[in-house]
C-alpha cells in the first residue's frame, strides 16, 4: 500500500485530525535534539481521543506504516523525530486531567497534558507531582513518563519512575492495556508499568497515566552557593555533601564555562576565571538547619559560601541555573549530552572531561545535577550537524562515564543519538533481550522504528 493510501485511510476515519499541511510534517521531522529526520513523514495525526489513537494504529498495523509518537517535542534523544513514510502521531491535544484524588494522592490525567500545567492544576489541591525537568513548561507528562525524565529536584523527590502508579497504553495492533494499579502497594504479576517508562515510544502509545502525588512541601526553602576555584573542587564538595547525609532538595553544580555564558547572557558580572559554582536548596520544616549544615560541609571542602538573604537573591541564582541551555544556544549549535556516575565519581568525571577537553581541543561547559550525579556536558559546534570529531570525543565521554560505573543517559533517553553505544552498556545478552521484549509488544516493529534499538 502506497503513503497516499495511508493518508487516505487515516483521512476517512479522523477526518481532520489529520494534517498534511507541509509546515506540519516539517515541525514533525525534528525535536530540540538538533538532529532532524532525513524526510518528512507521510501526515501528522493529532489525536484527541483514546479512540483516535487505537484507530491510527489499527491502520498502521494493517498497512504496516512505521508511527512515531510525539508530545511537545522537547526531546534531546531524536527520539520523537518522525521521516519519510512514517506517520506522526501527536497525542498533544489529549490535556485533560481526568481525576485528582486528595484523599489517595493520586491523579489521572491524559498524555498530552504540559507539566507545568498540571502543576498548576494540582496546587488548589495542596498536592504536586515531583518531576520538574528544566523544560517543564514545554513538556508534556507523556513525554516526560516515556522518556523517564528527571530534574532539578529529583535529588530529594525521585524521579518519573518513582512518581507513576498506573499506565494505560495502546499497543501496535490498537489494542488498549491497563498497567499498574491505583493503590500504595501491588504486586501481582510483572511489572510492566515500570517497562513502559522510559520506552521512548517503542512498545506502545501512552494514553493515560495514573499519577502518585505529595503534599506540598516546598513552601519554606533556603538556597546558598558555595563558590570553588574549580570544577575539581567542586565536585569534590558536592560529593561530601551527599557523604554527610545532608539532603539537600536541589544540587547543581555549574562549570567557570558555563558559568561565563550565562552571566554574560545575563548580563552579570563576570566570574571569576576557572571559579565553579554549587547552588543548593533545601526545602521544608528544617530548612534553616539544614542549609547551615550544608554551608560547613562546603566550607570545610573549601568552598566560598554565601546563604541567599532574600527571595529575590534566590531567585536570581535559579534564574542563573535555568538560562543554561538559552546561554549555550547563543554559542552556536549544542549537542546536550546526559552522562551519570554515582556521586562519589563525579570529581573523577570533571578529570575525564578535562581530559577530553584537552585531546580534542574543545571546551564542553558542563552544568549538573550534582545531587543524584547527572551531568550534562554540552558540546557546541558551528552548522546543523554534529561534527564526526565530536562525536569522537562524545564516544570518550560515554566511555569514561561507563568505566567509573555510570551510564549513557541519566535522564534525556537514548532515542536515535545514543542507540550505537547501547550494547556497550548493556552488554550483548541484555541488549539481544530488551530487543526481544520490545518485539513481544510490537512484533512488527512498526513503534518508533531505528529508535533506541536500531531495529
Ligand atoms: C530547555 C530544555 C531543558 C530540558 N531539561 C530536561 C530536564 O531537566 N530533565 C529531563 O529529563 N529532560 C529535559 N529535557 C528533555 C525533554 O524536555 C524531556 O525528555 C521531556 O520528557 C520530553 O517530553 P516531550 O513531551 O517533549 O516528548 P517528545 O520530545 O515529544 O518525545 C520524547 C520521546 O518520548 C516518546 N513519547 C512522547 N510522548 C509519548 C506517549 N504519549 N507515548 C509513548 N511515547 C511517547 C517519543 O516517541 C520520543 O521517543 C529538556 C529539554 C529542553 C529543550
Amino acid at each position: 500500500m502506497t503513503g497516499v493510501d495511508v493518508v487516505r485511510l487515516l483521512r476517512e476515519r479522523l477526518g481532520d485530525r489529520v494534517d498534511t499541511s507541509p509546515g506540519a510534517r516539517d515541525l514533525a521531522r525534528a525535536d530540540k535534539s538538533g538532529h532532524a529526520a532525513g524526510g518528512a513523514p507521510l501526515a501528522v495525526v493529532h489525536a484527541a481521543s483514546v479512540a483516535d489513537v487505537q484507530e491510527t494504529l489499527r491502520i498502521a498495523h494493517a498497512t504496516g506504516t512505521p508511527v512515531v509518537t510525539r508530545g511537545a517535542g522537547t526531546g534531546l534523544a531524536g527520539g520523537a523525530n518522525a521521516g519519510t513514510g512514517e506517520i506522526a502521531l501527536s497525542v498533544r491535544r489529549m490535556d485533560r486531567v481526568l481525576e485528582v484524588r486528595p484523599d489517595d494522592l493520586l491523579a489521572v490525567v491524559e498524555p498530552g497534558i504540559l507539566n507545568a500545567d498540571l502543576d498548576a492544576a494540582l496546587e488548589p489541591y495542596g498536592l504536586w507531582w515531583p518531576p520538574d525537568p528544566a523544560s517543564r513548561e514545554i513538556s508534556t507528562v507523556g513525554g516526560n513518563i516515556a522518556t523517564g525524565a528527571g530534574g532539578l529536584l529529583c535529588a530529594k523527590y525521585g524521579v518519573v519512575r518513582d512518581a507513576v502508579l498506573a499506565v494505560d497504553i495502546v499497543l501496535a495492533d490498537g489494542r488498549l492495556l491497563h498497567l499498574g494499579h491505583r493503590t500504595v502497594k501491588g504486586v501481582t504479576g510483572l511489572d510492566l508499568t515500570s517497562l513502559v517508562i522510559g520506552s521512548e515510544g517503542t512498545l506502545g502509545v501512552i494514553v493515560g497515566a495514573t499519577l502518585k502525588l505529595r503534599r506540598r512541601s516546598t513552601a519554606h526553602t533556603r538556597t546558598l552557593t558555595a563558590v570553588f576555584p574549580d570544577v575539581r573542587a567542586a565536585a569534590r564538595g558536592s560529593s561530601a555533601v551527599t557523604a554527610s547525609g545532608a539532603q539537600p532538595a536541589i544540587m547543581e553544580l555549574m562549570d567557570a564555562l558555563s558559568l561565563a555564558a550565562v552571566h554574560r547572557l545575563l548580563q552579570l558580572p563576570a566570574p571569576a576565571a576557572e571559579a565553579a559554582q554549587l547552588t543548593v536548596q533545601t526545602d521544608g520544616p528544617g530548612a534553616d538547619a539544614e542549609a547551615e549544615q550544608i554551608a560547613a560541609v562546603l566550607t570545610a571542602a573549601g568552598g566560598t559560601v554565601r546563604l541567599a538573604e532574600s527571595e529575590a537573591e534566590a531567585a536570581l541564582l535559579w534564574r542563573i541555573r535555568r538560562s543554561m541551555h538559552p546561554a549555550m544556544e547563543t554559542l552556536g549549535t549544542t549537542l546536550i549530552e546526559d552522562v551519570s556516575v554515582p556521586r562519589s565519581r563525579l570529581p573523577e568525571m570533571f578529570d575525564e572531561i578535562a581530559r577530553i577537553e584537552r585531546a580534542y581541543g574543545i571546551r564542553i561547559p558542563t552544568v549538573c545535577h550534582a545531587g543524584d550525579g547527572n551531568l550534562h556536558p554540552n558540546f557546541v559546534f558551528a552548522g546543523p550537524e554534529v561534527p564526526p570529531e565530536i562525536w569522537e570525543a562524545a564516544d570518550e565521554l560515554f566511555r569514561a562515564a561507563l568505566r567509573l560505573g555510570g551510564t549513557l543517559t541519566g535522564e534525556h533517553g537514548v532515542g536515535v543519538l545514543k542507540r550505537r553505544w547501547l550494547a556497550d552498556e548493556l552488554g550483548d545478552d541484555q541488549w539481544q533481550l530488551q530487543r526481544d521484549i520490545a518485539r513481544v509488544f510490537d512484533p512488527t516493529g512498526i513503534l518508533n522504528p531505528g529508535k533506541v534499538f536500531d531495529r
